[in-house]
């Protein structure tokens, strides 16, 4: 290439030079001795040897030289530049390069010393098979001083021929392309390999000229077609007519530029171009003979581009520019500018990237040789780009380097790559041998013909003219365009267009296709650089002239610019939806801002749900006004369940104002703002209150059922009412109310809008939402104390959990208000979370505020409704005939002021259904009606509330709603204590309820003592079983026995395992005044045993009922009888027999369960007749086996609830069992003599009741003294017990005898005399043993044995009145 930057030559330096070239030849003569004189001659190889010795070394580097004034620099003599001679070592050849070139060729030589300084570098290039034989180069490089000084040609060629000689080097680096024809014959002759910088086709044709001559630049003729390739695609689409006018402007002089223009025209006419003119100059004549030369003449280079493009040219004239000039082309641009032209394109041989980097204003129409660039990502093993050489030059040199400097690079590099392809399968390389001889140096030469390597600025590959066609045609260097960018070359790293200049040569290099797209194609308007934000108007383009024209604008109002491939701006209206915000210019649009509305659809269903929500209160408020006769409706407290369905409905408004919002706040939407959480607030306390309330006062009823038990009086029952209730929904309305205030007060919520977005410093995305400064905190404090109720609520569930019941409104209560708890505690988080999305926030708080209430407003109402609907359905199948409503609501309220109805009822009842209903049943509402009837009121209460469990239980079940202990606690949980239900519901809260320490057992009114037919009655029972009485020994058990309908174990057994207790309860019951603390008993109930009345009641009644009343003696009487009689021996006994309470107990129990289910026959019957029994017990003691399994198999039977052990330690009940069950085996009449002889044994001990074995033999045998007291009772007592076990006896007898066993003893009716048997058992079995519990008891000895002994003697007269004959010995 040549070099564009020329000093203009004017006659002084011309002088000078020629003076100073004629000062060289001389010297070069006189060195050589040489006996021409003429520089121009060549040497003659001897004398060659001493030249390079006669050579200076410069006093300026390269760069220096560069810098030099014009006169300076013409005057420079020849100088070694460099000569890097390496030290030869083994196995290292030492090739010498010689590189001549003149001043003018720059900065290009640099490049060759770099490039041999790394070739050198550590062992030097290997070569040869193994790589173990290297070279490195010896370069000279000379400056042969100012090419444009006369004779320079002789003397360049002088200096080379004569170091090449004197060298014997094999390879020449080609200088600057001007001097090439000079270099190229010395190559010839002295065949050195010899690499040019030419591009013009004809300096390698023929190829045979010059055999040692290579090309390292492609051909130049190849340069334009790039540019005449894109006018072909752009024509094809743009002008088919291809009459575009096209203007060609070339040196004549120079091979160069003529070929490079020519090439041009011979494509473009090939491509169908018709409107072809040429203009040619020659540089160096003065064609109008002013006395300057063409190339610098701007009157001339004016006149030739007014040629191309007239001043007064149409408007639609656009031609198409080829230049193929140096300098000149600068004038032409400037004249071009002045005609205001507009080419279509332009196309300049000097366009290269050194010239654009000089004349930086002409850089939109860089567009010509498309030359080497940085930005092309080549590279070698030493340079990973050609940017990098060039870096590496500057901290070499100094100085920026260039395109040349590349390219002298390249050619030692080259010759390294010859070398080592020459060598690569020579085991013992010796290039200079080869370089020696002339077969050497032919098939050397031949090898460089095949040579291809990849070098710094791109592949070098030879044709068969020897030159590079490695990279194709330079103008195809156009960069790929790629989405918008331009991609790197075969790296594909972006290329680094750091510059405007760089930026604009990737514009030439646009592919022609791309260049083809656009309207104009190169050099393009729309190369010029508009600042950011204007637009090239198109419009002022087609009016005036383009070059260098600026006629970029900014984009108006809502338009913004864009780009097209070939960087031509233009505007483009805003995308709906965006917007300049009012300004020009812009490179982008601002979207409009997105306000984040909640979006329509959730609208609808947020007001959907509400609108739900509203009808559902609606529906629930005129259910509630239709059904208020209802009794249903009526106990649960309708006020409550208005204000329910109110606070629900209030709540839920809030959904209407959580939809409220807007671009900007105003007074509006901050209040509906505010007005979420009053509504919210406020809806809460007026719905929760209630529900609270009803949970509290269940609780509280619960309590005071039990309190009620412990005896106070039933007015603190009453106290559980709405009053009590609506402070507490008061209360919490009013804290409520006072957060919501004091909110409203210190910072109220507003409606803000948050920027989430932004360009520019506009809002592009906000959300709007109503904030206060400490909504976080009042929030908080608002559902903090919500849940805080909650919980309250929650707990209160926790406490009446026990209290179960179908219709219990508590469960859905407490269920509504755990779902509430729920919503609230999951949803509050969400709130947060959800901020920033206001679709989310808005239907999680809709979502929320709507669950919550409508759930709360079902659970409420429709378990409710369905029951009023199915109480108002047909009869059920099952029960009698009338109307479950009529009847139930009397009996509900039977404790209002409704007895007159009630009894109306039942009259009815009795009236109507009187053939359907079954005896039983009539029998128990004839007794229920009686009460009714009887009495005062408050009596009537009592007795309607101890009307017996079966009794109270049948009497409601016969209506459809029947008031069994489920509806009972149904109404006590929603009137809060009718008394009609206490009775049953007292003694369910006890059954169930874990009492809160060990005295809380109560207080319990045997109901059966209740049902006594009168008050005299009562007392006289109250009499008998007072403490005193139980102790009797003279107890009347068949007087309690009638008095109390035959629930003589019943009654006695309250009476003593419920003292004092029942005591208490009857004497109150009398009408008594008294305090439970001046009652004596055993105090089970409030001992650790904790014996729950109830249970014990209901397990004595089950007790009672097993025993057999057709029994004439083993029967309930027996049990109850044993029962006291053992009471009256252990009260006898005082403290002295140390019996713990556990151990009282047990006996006791053991008492009341020790004949259960005797079947009136003795074991002996059993294991005779083998019965059932005696095969299970295997004939020992069968029965008291029996008595005691029942016991437990009763008391353990998990369907009943008849565990009076349940508060029992487990421990402890099995020690309970234990005893018991020994106790009752201890019964057995088979182990008389021997537990008595035992007794005796103990007693021999000193302290024997300390221990607790022995003691429990006593205790046992206790029982067994008092189950077999009836001979030891006063004698009218004696007598009955007497007869009632003959009658046994005889019975069993009459069964024998039947079935053919042996008839037992005193069992034969007919042969048994009743004074004879007792006479015997009386003074052998029961004397000795009463006496042997004289001895433990003393009071035994005193008061019992002698009835024991008046009864001896009584059967001892009877005997003789019955058998005077008999004698008593006999007996
Ligand atoms: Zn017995």
């Amino acid at each position: 290439m040549w070099r564009q930057k020329q000093v203009p030559m004017d006659i002084t330096g011309c002088a000078l030079r020629s003076a100073f070239l004629l000062l060289f030849m001389g010297l070069v003569v006189m060195a050589s001795s040489g006996p021409s004189g003429t520089a121009a001659q060549p040497l003659a190889t001897g004398t060659a040897t001493r030249l390079l010795a006669t050579l200076p070394s410069c006093t300026h580097s390269t760069y220096e030289v560069t810098q030099l004034p014009p006169e300076e620099k013409s005057e420079l003599a020849p100088c070694v530049i460099a000569n890097i001679k390496p030290e030869p070592s083994e196995n290292t050849t030492v090739i010498p390069l010689v590189h001549v070139t003149p001043i003018s060729c720059g900065v290009g030589r640099d490049g060759a010393l770099t490039s041999v300084k790394l070739l050198n570098a550590g062992h030097g290039v290997p070569i040869g098979f193994a790589k173990d034989h290297f070279v490195k180069f010896h370069l000279v490089s000379v400056i042969a001083g100012d090419a444009r000084a006369d004779g320079y040609h002789e003397q360049h060629e002088y200096i080379l021929r004569g170091l090449v000689e004197e060298l014997q080097a094999p390879y020449i680096v080609g200088s600057c392309s001007f001097v090439a024809s000079v270099e190229k014959p010395v190559a010839g002759d002295l065949e050195a390999i010899y690499m040019a910088q030419v591009g013009p086709p004809s300096f390698y044709l023929p190829s045979n000229s010059n055999p040692f001559v290579f090309g390292i630049h492609i051909n130049s003729d190849t340069y334009p077609l790039a540019n005449v390739q894109a006018l072909d695609f752009w024509a094809a689409k743009k002008n088919p007519a291809r009459d575009i006018p096209i203007r060609v402007m070339y040196r004549e002089q120079s091979e160069f530029f003529r070929s490079t223009c020519q090439s041009a025209i011979r494509a473009l006419q090939k491509s169908g171009f018709t409107n072809i003119e040429t203009m040619k100059f020659d540089p160096l004549e003065d064609d109008n003979g002013d006395g300057i030369v063409n190339e610098l003449d701007a009157i001339t280079l004016g006149e030739i581009a007014d040629k191309a493009c007239p001043p007064d040219h149409p408007p639609n004239f656009h031609p198409a520019l080829f230049v193929c000039t140096r300098t000149e082309q600068d004038v032409m641009f400037e004249r071009w500018r002045q005609n205001r032209c507009r080419p279509t394109s332009i196309w300049l041989t000097a366009a290269t990237w050194t010239w654009a980097a000089r004349n930086p204003e002409l850089l939109p129409y860089l567009h010509g040789g498309g030359q080497w660039h940085p930005a092309l990502d080549y590279g070698d093993e030493n340079f990973a780009s050609g940017k990098e050489l060039l870096q590496h030059t500057y901290q070499e040199y100094g100085y920026n380097g260039t395109y040349d400097q590349v390219v002298s690079y390249v050619v030692p590099y080259l010759y390294a790559k010859h070398l080592q392809n020459a060598y690569k399968v020579t085991t013992h390389p010796n290039p200079l041998e080869d370089f020696a001889t002339a077969e050497g140096r032919e098939r050397l030469r031949r090898d460089m013909m095949v040579l291809t390597a990849d070098t710094i600025f791109g592949k070098v590959a030879f044709d068969q003219n020897q030159r590079n066609v490695g990279r194709g045609a330079a103008g195809t260097q156009w960069l790929p365009f790629e989405k918008g960018e331009f991609s790197g070359g075969r790296r594909k790293k972006e290329p680094a267009f750091n510059n405007q200049s760089d930026a604009v040569l990737a514009n030439a290099l646009v592919s022609p296709l791309l260049q083809a797209e656009a309207s104009i194609v190169l050099p393009s308007p729309s190369a010029e650089e508009c600042v950011q934000g204007s637009f090239l108007n198109h419009t002022a383009l087609k009016t005036q002239s383009s070059i260098l024209l600026s006629a970029c604008e900014l984009c108006p109002f809502d338009t913004y610019i864009t780009r097209d491939n070939n960087v031509a701006g233009f505007c483009s209206p805003c995308p709906v939806g965006s917007t300049t915000k009012g300004r020009k210019g812009q490179t982008e649009c601002i979207p409009n801002e997105e306000f984040n509305y909640i979006s329509q659809g959730l609208l609808v269903v947020g007001y959907t749900l509400f609108g739900t929500i509203t009808f559902v209160c609606l529906v629930m408020a005129i259910w509630l006004w239709s059904h208020q006769t209802s009794v249903l409706v009526r106990i649960s407290q309708p006020q409550l369940l208005v204000l329910v369905i109110f606070g629900c409905w209030i709540s839920s408004l809030s959904i209407v104002f959580l939809g409220v919002q807007a671009e900007v706040a105003s007074d509006m939407v901050n209040a509906a703002c505010m007005a979420t959480p009053w509504l919210y607030g406020v809806g809460f306390a007026v719905a929760y209150g209630p529900l609270l309330a009803k949970l509290l006062r269940i609780m509280l009823v619960s309590r005071a059922g039990r309190k009620k038990q412990m005896g106070k009086s039933a007015r603190s029952q009453r106290a559980v009412g709405l009053k009590e209730v609506s402070g507490l929904v008061g209360i919490i309305l009013i804290i409520q109310l006072a957060i919501l205030t004091a909110w409203q007060l210190d910072s109220p919520i507003q409606w803000t809008r948050e920027v989430i977005e932004e360009v520019d410093g506009f809002a592009t995305e906000s959300v709007g939402r109503c904030e206060s400064d400490h909504q976080n905190a009042y929030f908080g404090a608002l559902v903090g104390f919500q849940l805080l109720c909650l919980l309250g609520a929650l707990v209160l569930s926790y406490q009446t959990r026990h209290i179960h019941s179908d219709f219990a409104e508590s469960g859905c209560i407490s269920l509504a208000v755990a779902f509430t708890f729920e919503v609230v505690l999951l949803t509050a988080p969400t709130f947060v979370l959800a901020r920033e999305n206001n679709n989310v926030s808005y239907i999680v708080r809709v979502g929320a505020v709507f669950v919550q209430n409508f759930v709360v407003l079902l659970l409420l109402f429709v378990p409710k409704m369905i029951r009023v609907r199915e109480s108002m359905k047909s009869p059920s199948t099952r029960g009698p005939n009338f109307s479950s409503e009529s009847t139930y609501l009397p009996l509900a309220s039977i404790t209002g002021s409704k007895w007159d109805e009630a009894t109306d009822i039942l009259n009815r009842m009795l009236d109507e259904n009187s053939n359907d209903l079954p005896q039983e049943q009539r029998e128990d509402l004839q007794k229920v009606k009686h009460v009714l009837l009887s009495g005062d009121r408050e009596k009537k209460q009592n007795k309607l509330m101890h009307l017996p469990g079966g009794l109270a239980r049948f009497s409601l079940t016969t209506a459809r709603f029947s008031v069994k202990k489920q509806s009972n606690m149904f109404l006590l949980q929603e009137y809060g204590g009718i008394d009609v239900t206490r009775r049953s519901v007292s003694s369910e809260i006890e059954a169930m309820e874990e009492p809160a320490g060990g005295s809380s057992s109560g207080v319990y009114l045997l109901p059966e003592f209740e049902a006594l037919a009168s008050q005299a009655i009562k007392t006289r029972v109250s009499i008998m079983l007072s403490w005193h009485a139980l102790k009797r020994w003279d107890f009347n058990v068949f007087d309690l026995c009638h008095l109390t309908d035959g629930n003589p174990l019943l009654f006695v057994g309250w009476a003593v395992l419920g003292s004092p207790h029942s005591q208490y309860a009857m004497a109150r019951a009398c009408g008594e005044d008294v305090d439970l603390d001046s009652f004596e008993g055993y105090n089970f109930s409030d001992s650790d045993l904790k014996i729950p009345l109830h249970t014990l009641c209901d397990y004595l009644r089950v007790i009672q009922d097993d025993y057999i009343s057709a029994n004439p003696y083993h029967n309930e009487t027996h049990a109850a009888d044993v029962v006291q009689s053992l009471h009256a021996l252990l009260q006898m006994s005082g403290e002295e027999l140390h019996a713990s309470k556990l151990e009282i107990f047990s006996i006791l129990l053991a008492a009341v369960v020790h004949d259960v289910q005797h079947p009136g026959s003795s074991n002996a019957f059993q294991a005779n007749a083998r019965t059932d029994l005696a095969l299970i017990y295997n004939d020992n003691s069968i029965l008291e086996n029996k008595h005691v399994s029942h016991a437990f198999v009763k008391m353990f039977d998990t369907k009943t609830n008849l565990n009076i052990l349940r508060k029992v330690d487990r421990s402890k009940v099995a020690k309970i069992r234990n005893k018991v069950i020994k106790a009752v085996l201890h019964t057995d009449m088979s182990l008389h003599f021997k537990t008595v002889s035992e007794i005796k044994g103990d007693m021999m001990e000193e302290d024997y009741l300390s221990d607790e074995e022995t003691r429990w033999d006593v205790l046992m045998y206790i029982l067994h003294m008092a189950d077999i007291s009836g001979q030891a009772k006063p004698r009218p007592l004696s007598i009955l017990w007497t007869d009632r076990v003959m009658d046994e006896f005889f019975v069993q007898g009459d069964k024998e005898k039947q079935l053919g066993l042996p008839i037992s003893p005193n069992c034969n009716r007919h042969t048994t005399l009743k004074a004879d048997s007792q006479i015997g058992f009386v003074k052998f079995v029961i004397l000795p043993a009463y006496e042997v519990l004289g001895g433990i008891i003393p009071q035994v000895k005193e008061r019992v044995v002698p009835i024991v002994a008046d009864n001896l003697e009584y059967w001892v007269h009877q005997r003789k009145l019955e058998s005077p004959d008999i004698e008593e010995s006999t007996v």
